[in-house]
C-alpha cells in the first residue's frame, strides 16, 4: 500500500525540532507573564460567522483561505487567527465586568488555505497577545516594547518595527473617500482582484502585492494626511513613548493589514530578508477599538499582535544544542535490566534526565548509544552488581570509573553532574 502523507502545507514537528519550539514558547510565556499577561486557550473550531464578522467579508482570509464546513447544518471554521476567538471568549465570559484591563496571551495552531512556501503554511503556529480595556497610546507602546524585548531575548537579529495609524472610523471614512476618488479613474490599471475590491474595500488595495496595484498605489494619498486631531495626538504620543523606551521604529504610511478590524495604531515587525525571503513579516498587530462592540460585547478598546512561530524559528540565531540526557543506565542481562529500570526511576525522581536500555544490547553498543545521546555518565549494572548492591559509575568524558553503593548513586551522580566535571 502507498504510504499516506500529511496534508499539503501542514507539517510534522519532530522531537529534534521541538526543542527550539519549546524554547520560544517558554520564553514567550515567561516574558508575557512578567508583564501580567495570563494564557488563554480557545477552541480551534469556531462558528464561521465569527470570522466573517471580525475579519471582514471582503478579505483574502475570509474569501479564499478559510477551512469551513458544515456539521449538522452548523457552519464551522478552523480558526485562521486568534483575536476573534479571544474576543468571543472575553464577551462570553463577561470579563469586562470583572476587571478594567485584561491582558491575555495565546499560543497555538492557525489554519489558512494559502499557497504553501517557505514561511507560509496551511497549519501554522502563532504566539499572540491582546490587551483589552486600555485605549491609550502608552499601552500600545508598552505592548510593542514587550514584544521587541521578547524577540531580542530569543535572539532574532535585524528587527525592523514599522508603525502607522489607520485613524478612527471617521478617518477611515474620509480616507476611503479620498482613496476611492484617486483610484476610480485608474481602475483599468489595477489587478482584477483589486478592481473588484474598489467598491467595497479600497484600503485593501494598498496591501496588494500585485505589481500593477503597487504601481498605481505609489501615488495615492496616505492615511496620515487624513488623520483627525485625536488620531494624530494618539499617534504622536505613541511615537514619543517608543522613543522614550528606546524602541527603534519607522513610520510606514502605506502600512495597512489584511484584516478589517484594525483602527488607529498598526504595526509590523520584520526580520532579516536574507533568512526569510518574501515572508519577512514576523509579527503583525494593531488596535481594534470597535471589534468587541461589533461582536456584540461592550464598548471596550483593545490592541493585540500575532507572531508566526515558524518564521521566528527561521529568523532566530541558533543556540548550541543541549544534550538529550545526562545519564545512561547500561544493564547486562535480564535481572540487571529490571534493576536498571528501578535505578533510572530513582535518578529521574532526583531530577536527572536518564535513559536506560531495555533491549538487551551489548555493553559496547550501549556505551555508543550513551555517547550519541550526550550522556555525561553511564551506570553499568551487571548481575554481580545487582547481587552485591553497587553500580559502576563511568564518567564518559573523563574515562574514570568508580564503584558506588546503589543506595548512594542518585546523590553521587547529582553531585558529579553539578561539579560540571567534564574535562575538555
Ligand atoms: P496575520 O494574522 O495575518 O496578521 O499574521 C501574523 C503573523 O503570522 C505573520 O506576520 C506571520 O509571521 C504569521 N503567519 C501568517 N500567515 C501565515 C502562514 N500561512 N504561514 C506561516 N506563518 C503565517
Amino acid at each position: 500500500m502507498q504510504p499516506l502523507r500529511a496534508v499539503k502545507g501542514m507539517n510534522d514537528i519532530l522531537p529534534e525540532e521541538m526543542e527550539r519550539w519549546q524554547r520560544v514558547e517558554r520564553a514567550f510565556a515567561h516574558h508575557l507573564g512578567l508583564c501580567g499577561f495570563g494564557e488563554v486557550r480557545t477552541p480551534y473550531l469556531e462558528p464561521t460567522q465569527l470570522f466573517v464578522r471580525a475579519i471582514g467579508e471582503v478579505t483574502d482570509v475570509v474569501e479564499k483561505e478559510m477551512y469551513s464546513f458544515r456539521h449538522h447544518d452548523e457552519p464551522l471554521t478552523l480558526r485562521p487567527e486568534g483575536t476573534a476567538g479571544a474576543v468571543r471568549a472575553y464577551i462570553e465570559h463577561a470579563v469586562s465586568g470583572k476587571e478594567p484591563v485584561t491582558r491575555w496571551f495565546y499560543m497555538g495552531p492557525m489554519f489558512r488555505a494559502e499557497r504553501p512556501q517557505k514561511g507560509r503554511y496551511r497549519q501554522f503556529y502563532q504566539l499572540g497577545a491582546e490587551i483589552l480595556g486600555d485605549k491609550g497610546p502608552f499601552c500600545d507602546a508598552e505592548l510593542i516594547a514587550t514584544l521587541v524585548d521578547f524577540l531580542r531575548a530569543i535572539r532574532v537579529p535585524d528587527l525592523t518595527v514599522l508603525v502607522n495609524s489607520l485613524g478612527g472610523p471617521d478617518t477611515r471614512d474620509r480616507y476611503r473617500a479620498a482613496l476611492t476618488q484617486y483610484l476610480t479613474p485608474r481602475s483599468g490599471e489595477l489587478s482584477e482582484d483589486s478592481a473588484r475590491r474598489l467598491a467595497h474595500n479600497p484600503l485593501r488595495i494598498l496591501d496588494s502585492k500585485h505589481p500593477k496595484d503597487q504601481a498605481v498605489v505609489s501615488g495615492a494619498p496616505t492615511l496620515v494626511d487624513c488623520l483627525s486631531e485625536d488620531d494624530l495626538r494618539h499617534f504622536e504620543l505613541l511615537k514619543g513613548s517608543l522613543d522614550a523606551l528606546a524602541v527603534p521604529y519607522k513610520v510606514e504610511p502605506r502600512l495597512v493589514r489584511g484584516l478589517d478590524y484594525y483602527t488607529r495604531t498598526l504595526f509590523e515587525i520584520k526580520g532579516a530578508k536574507e533568512r526569510l525571503g518574501a515572508g519577512d513579516t514576523l509579527v503583525g498587530g494593531g488596535r481594534y477599538d470597535g471589534l468587541v462592540r461589533d461582536l456584540g460585547g461592550p464598548d471596550v478598546p483593545a490592541i493585540g499582535f500575532a507572531a508566526g512561530l515558524e518564521r521566528l524559528l527561521i529568523a532566530m540565531d541558533d543556540e548550541p544544542k543541549g544534550p538529550k540526557i545526562e545519564v545512561f543506565v547500561a544493564p547486562l542481562g535480564d535481572q540487571a535490566t529490571a534493576s536498571a529500570i528501578l535505578l533510572s526511576r530513582a535518578l529521574r525522581e532526583a531530577g536527572i534526565r536518564t535513559e536506560t536500555d531495555t533491549r538487551g544490547a551489548s555493553l559496547k553498543s550501549q556505551l555508543r548509544r550513551a555517547n550519541t545521546l550526550g550522556a555525561r555518565v553511564a551506570l553499568v549494572v551487571g548481575e554481580d552488581e545487582v547481587r552485591e548492591g553497587f553500580v559502576q559509575v563511568k564518567d564518559l568524558a573523563g574515562h574514570s570509573q568508580e564503584r558506588v553503593a546503589r543506595s548512594e548513586v542518585a546523590t553521587y551522580v547529582a553531585a558529579h553532574l553539578a561539579k560540571g566535571a567534564v574535562p575538555a
